[in-house]
């Protein structure tokens, strides 16, 4: 069945919301995303997202009518894998299209063994049934930032933007200024506040903030993204409150810390602050799922920026139970 297609904004096409295989209710990953397809006279694919969501998506691509030897481009915003995995479909169904992966991510999607196991790491083992197969170096276009892919009638610029993960990167279209910034912040179309997902496997809350900064100076007219409403027309709201949502939940994070308190207290605390700035509202119950887990990725980057702290106690690799987390050193 064709999916649902919204053209978004002009050429700019969101194709789903595509249903994706595997995930449980409750579960820890988006179970329904939106790829897209952005049109000028060549095309470009945006979030490509998973393996199962590719012959569906690729449906839509049709119907728009957009033949597939005008698509020169897949830019997935970073690699985790729910972003990533439908690479490898498309790659062999469009034998001249290039990826586009930020240049610290171009070794893990040669080699995805580490990229994979981190992912396992931080859904959980039932939670993640993905995989990314090795992607041919020389379909791989590495990128830092300030590349500037000509479609034709548009361009679309990479700016490096790490926080949420080292190899994200937001993407700028020319035409309609709308900017696609991955998973950070995070937003449903009515959204008052941006949400910043502070436990993926790795975060840096310095490097997220110099994210946000360089996302202001695009001046976006629009916010894009894959799932939960695909635009919002207040970016500077957004960024605003991503911005001092981030520094409130380091500052609790910290003085949990300090205190030496459980990972559940610290867990509370954060959620306390969410529901006075009415975030969780904003955001609807995804948010809530995480602090169950509470923020690891936040601990280990506090743990390494101030040595006197200690991952606080009970704070828990999703799926795997009551097993604590150690003092992580990877990059
Ligand atoms: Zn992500």
């Amino acid at each position: 069945m064709v999916p649902y297609i919204v053209q978004v904004l002009n050429g700019l096409y969101a194709i789903g919301p595509i249903q994706t295989v595997g995930t449980s209710a409750g579960g820890l990953r988006e179970s329904a995303t939106s790829p897209f397809l952005v049109v000028g006279e060549r095309a470009a694919i945006v979030e490509p997202g998973e393996h199962s969501q590719a012959a569906p998506f690729l449906e839509g691509v049709a119907e728009i009518g957009v033949t597939l030897d005008r698509i020169d481009y897949i830019i997935p915003t970073h690699l985790h894998l729910h972003h990533s995995t439908a690479l490898n479909v498309l790659l062999d169904a469009i034998p001249h299209a290039k990826v586009v992966v930020h240049a610290r991510g171009v070794a893990h999607a040669i080699e995805p063994t580490r990229l994979n196991a981190s992912s396992v790491q931080a859904w959980g083992p039932g939670e993640c049934n993905l995989n990314l197969n090795p992607v041919p170096e020389d379909r791989i276009i590495g990128v830092a930032g300030g590349e500037v892919f000509d479609l034709g009638g548009r361009k679309l610029e990479i700016i490096d933007a790490p926080g949420h993960a080292p190899h994200n990167f937001g993407i700028y279209d020319t035409l309609t200024k709308g900017l696609w910034c991955g998973d950070f912040p995070q937003f449903q179309s009515n959204s008052k506040r941006g949400g910043i997902s502070i436990n993926p496997p790795l975060f840096h809350v310095e490097r997220g903030l110099e994210t946000l900064r360089r996302f202001r100076a695009c001046n976006p007219a629009v916010l894009l993204k894959w799932y939960g409403g695909i635009a919002h027309y207040q970016p500077e709201l957004l960024i605003r409150t991503a911005e001092e949502d981030l520094l409130a939940f380091e500052r609790i994070c910290v003085e949990g810390m300090r205190q030496k308190l459980p990972a559940k207290e610290i867990a509370l605390k954060l959620e306390e602050y969410k529901q006075s700035v009415g975030l969780i509202e904003s955001l609807g119950q995804e948010v809530v799922q995480e602090d169950v887990r509470g923020p690891v990725a936040l601990y280990r980057y506090l743990i390494q920026k101030y040595p006197d702290l200690e991952m606080p106690e009970g704070a828990i690799i999703p799926g795997r139970g009551e097993r604590e987390m150690r003092r992580s050193s990877a990059d």
